[in-house]
């Protein structure tokens, strides 16, 4: 499973919608738990049947989804079925053996996780009815909690993948805003046999970027071209009176570019990171964040940025369709750091070559590229095997045996690690 997750631009009153539909999730969830609790031997088809009840009975239940009540109820059910699953591993063998579902003794368990009521749910799921993806950038809801269509915002064009592939889709109430998530099915379509190859990439402004081995890639000449005529266009249109036709004109025409740029931006990460994840097992790379990106006011490092944080999304995204493991790796000290001693050897912005006491001379961006890479293969270790399919833990052994050879075995650097975005195993 792969997510991809859009920020929602919306009214006010399709805010409050969404926020309705929250609610009726979560009482649909707690009805759902206290009629296992109040009858024995309930299981998972029966809390799908109340649903139903629960519907006839209230109005605000009726207006969600159908499918999203299920969804609503399923989570009640996984925390049943999580509870049962406790008190058969940490619970004495007796007792566990007289577990018999939905029976009160169980219910005393209270260190066994036993399931609580919700009372801050901040999110709705809904299965493959009740919206539907109207363009690449826009979504209907189309139940009775009047949500309607949300325009999405986000790097991922959901123009890509098939609406088949769509398996989910969440609502979010986040802190700073709401959120859908597209919760994808990808296929492992394409058999790639581990080619023994761990890399690492280090991103920057004079290429886009170098692995551990000092290859580079060139900045594509589109962004170079696009970036012109972007400055260009956007100080023609501050030069236009507001409210003008010249200055709508205008804002046409650099949105045209825009967009553009952004199509050929999509192209070149897609291929890009194709290629990438193809031929390596592990992929390490700096894990930026889209904040930090935003605030730039550079516009040829942003443009860059973008452009980067496209790229590292669809490796992830094909880490998961191909069955490699892709590591964000945190960006602090791995430039400055010497790969081959450890040592910190400051440089500034300007220094392109890191020349260290220890006779370590190299390219400024390949030292960086072998740290990141070396930090990525040494928390590999740390992650646990729980999120991963079958196919990757064996991959993972192979990695654990190597990672002998990259990893300086006194100091493993404590940092933490994001696997690719693998959901729901
Ligand atoms: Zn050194």
């Amino acid at each position: 499973m792969f997510v991809l997750e859009f920020k929602v631009k919306a009214k006010q009153q399709q805010y409050q919608a969404i926020n309705d539909a929250i609610r009726t999730s979560q009482f649909i969830r707690n009805k759902c738990l206290r009629y296992w609790m109040d009858n024995q031997g309930v299981n998972k088809y029966d809390l799908s049947a109340y649903c139903k009840v629960l519907a006839h009975e209230f109005k605000f239940a009726n207006e969600l989804n159908s499918q999203a009540r299920q969804a609503s109820a399923e989570r009640a059910w996984s925390s049943i079925s999580r509870f049962f699953e406790n008190c058969k591993k940490k619970v004495s063998g007796k007792k566990a053996e007289n577990a018999v579902l939905g029976s009160p003794q169980v219910k005393q368990f209270s260190k066994t996780g036993y399931p609580k009521f919700k009372k801050f749910s901040r999110s709705v799921e809904y299965k493959t009815t009740g919206w539907k993806v109207l363009s690449p950038k826009t979504i209907n809801f189309s139940d009775k909690k009047g949500i309607g269509t949300l325009k999405l915002k986000g790097s991922w064009d959901l123009g890509y993948f098939n609406e088949s592939d769509i398996k989910r889709v969440r609502l979010l109430r986040k802190a700073d805003g709401y959120y859908c998530q597209f919760v994808l099915s990808v296929e492992v379509k394409e058999e790639v046999k581990p080619s023994g190859k761990c890399i690492g990439l280090d991103v920057g402004l004079s290429s886009f970027y170098t692995d551990n081995e000092g290859n580079k890639i060139d900045n594509p000449k589109f962004l170079r071209k696009s970036e012109k005529s972007l400055k260009k266009l956007a100080r023609r249109l501050s030069k236009k009176k507001k409210g003008s036709n010249n200055r709508k004109k205008a804002r046409a025409r650099l949105a045209k570019v825009h967009l553009k740029v952004s199509r050929q931006r999509k192209d070149f990460a897609v291929k890009l990171a194709r290629c990438v994840v193809h031929f390596s097992d592990v992929i390490a790379y700096e894990d930026l964040r889209v904040k930090n990106l935003v605030k730039n006011h550079c516009l040829a490092k942003s443009i860059n940025d973008a452009a980067w944080y496209q790229f590292r999304e669809w490796v992830e995204y094909f880490g998961v369709k191909f069955g490699k493991i892709t590591i964000a790796v945190p960006p602090q000290y791995t430039s400055q750091n010497c790969s081959s001693c450890g040592n910190i050897v400051k440089k500034t912005l300007s220094t392109r070559t890191h020349i260290c006491k220890c006779s370590c001379v190299l390219d400024r961006d390949e030292n960086a590229a072998i740290n990141i890479l070396k930090n990525g293969l040494s928390t590999v270790g740390h992650t646990g095997s729980k999120a991963w399919g079958e196919n990757a833990s064996t991959l993972m052994e192979e990695i654990l045996s190597k990672q002998v050879i990259f990893v300086n075995q006194e100091s493993p650097p404590q940092i933490g690690v994001r696997v690719s975005k693998i959901a729901w195993p």
